[in-house]
């Protein structure tokens, strides 16, 4: 443990590892423990409860994810880079919960990022590190959104990114890769390959590392989507938070920020989590059901922010699903394109396929009857749909065609109901 004068990074003990509970520094930078394991950075919340009063936050004229910055594992002194990330609308939908069947749904619009998707919020706090660990290359893997957002927290914060990305990312993410000025690979291979060989040139290089299952900050930032949703109901939890899963990171780190609430009593009961993952790509529900990893064949599905053969951060997952007693939804590609279209018509929220999801998954649940009437229930829009127009489009087949002719519009209005 460190001296007490030499501690920088205000509220956190250290970090320790979920496996085997050895614990390590939190002033330095941190990998995987030396058991394979994934750490965790603990914070001393006897010493928040005295000094971070709820309301000071609540004065706070700090409306990005920095408004709990006490609550983040940056050392004193670090300037956060000013991008707005962060601060993403939470809607009361009444139109989606009648049409699925619960009776106070919300969306937390995630897709408002500044690189449209809540991986922003990770690559926020990587930044931050990167530059509280006096790095000037900053690294990742990744299906693209959590590329895209590390591209462009770095470019705001003037430090060069190294990419690897899988074939099949999609056209706009990469668009925003190169514009953010990224150096990318497109590595001839999967996400779990592009992956393995990201980790051997960040130790070769000694780059900062953005890969979440691996860097226990990350999903520090992560978890400021649940202080939000909180403090957007007033301090309560919802009953049900619906989040898609891929590696594990994001519901992990949902899970994180709820607890550290409950920690400081700021809420009074934490919520039960919903993972949805795509029928084609579920290993995380996998090992849920059958307690192991499973080696089973996959599919594939074209929400491609999720389909992650190797969950890196499944303990974590699995851990807070057991925690919250969550509930599992798997869904095809089929009900996320539909639930993406309910989504847009009736509450202007456009979702990417992982993020419609959850949606999705919560709609499934309702039907089956896994989740009772008069709850709320919060659906974590996670990204854009703007992302990857081609998958919407199938969901909404082509516009009519017509002739530059009034006549033919007369012909085809009466049978629109709008006259
Ligand atoms: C990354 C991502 C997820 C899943 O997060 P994991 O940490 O990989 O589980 C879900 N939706 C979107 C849009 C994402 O970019
Ligand atoms: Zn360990």
């Amino acid at each position: 443990m460190l001296q007490n004068d030499k501690k920088k990074i205000k509220n956190v003990k250290y970090a320790e590892c979920i496996r085997c509970g050895r614990r390590y520094e939190a002033e330095t930078e941190l990998g995987l423990c030396k058991c394979g394991g994934t750490l965790e950075i603990q914070y001393d919340y006897e010493k928040m409860k005295k000094e971070i009063p709820r309301e000071k936050i609540e004065h706070s004229s700090d409306y990005s994810m920095w408004r709990y910055r006490e609550m983040l594992p940056v050392a004193q002194g670090v300037t956060v880079q000013n991008m707005m990330v962060g601060g993403t609308p939470l809607y009361r939908c009444r139109m989606l919960g009648e049409q699925i069947g619960i009776s106070e749904l919300y969306l937390k619009d995630e897709g408002r990022n500044p690189t449209a998707s809540l991986k922003d919020r990770a690559s926020a706090v990587g930044i931050s590190k990167a530059r509280e660990n006096k790095k000037k290359v900053v690294c990742c893997a990744s299906t693209g959104n959590a590329a895209a957002s590390l591209a462009g927290n770095a470019a705001a914060d003037q430090l060069r990114c190294v990419i690897f990305v899988p074939a099949n990312i999609s056209q706009a993410k990469l668009a925003q890769l190169l514009i953010f000025g990224a150096i990318v690979f497109r590595v001839d291979g999967n996400y779990e390959e592009a992956f393995l060989l990201s980790e051997q040139v960040i130790e070769r290089y000694g780059w900062y590392s953005r890969n979440a299952g691996i860097n226990p900050f990350l999903i520090e930032g992560k978890k400021t989507v649940a202080y939000e949703i909180c403090e957007q109901l007033g301090w309560q939890s919802p009953d049900y938070v619906a989040v898609s899963v891929g590696d594990g990171c994001t519901i992990a780190g949902i899970w994180k920020g709820f607890l550290d609430l409950y920690e400081l009593n700021w809420i009074e009961k934490l919520p039960r989590l919903i993972s949805v993952q795509a029928s084609g790509c579920c290993p995380v529900h996998r090992s849920i059901k059958e307690g192991m990893v499973s080696k089973a064949a996959l599919e594939g599905t074209l929400a491609d922010s999720i389909a992650v053969e190797r969950p890196r951060n499944r303990e974590k997952a699995v851990r807070a699903m057991i925690q919250s007693k969550g509930l599992m939804a798997e869904v095809s590609d089929e009900e996320i394109l539909e639930a993406m279209k309910m989504m847009g018509h009736s509450s202007g929220v456009f979702a990417e396929m992982a993020g419609a999801a959850a949606l999705a998954g919560v709609r499934k649940l309702c039907r089956e009857g896994r989740i009772e009437k008069g709850k709320k229930v919060v659906v974590v829009v996670t990204g854009n749909g703007l992302k990857d127009c081609s998958s919407a489009l199938k969901a909404t087949g082509q516009p009519m065609e017509i002739k530059p002719e009034i006549q033919c519009f007369d012909k085809i209005a009466k049978t629109l109901d709008l006259c």
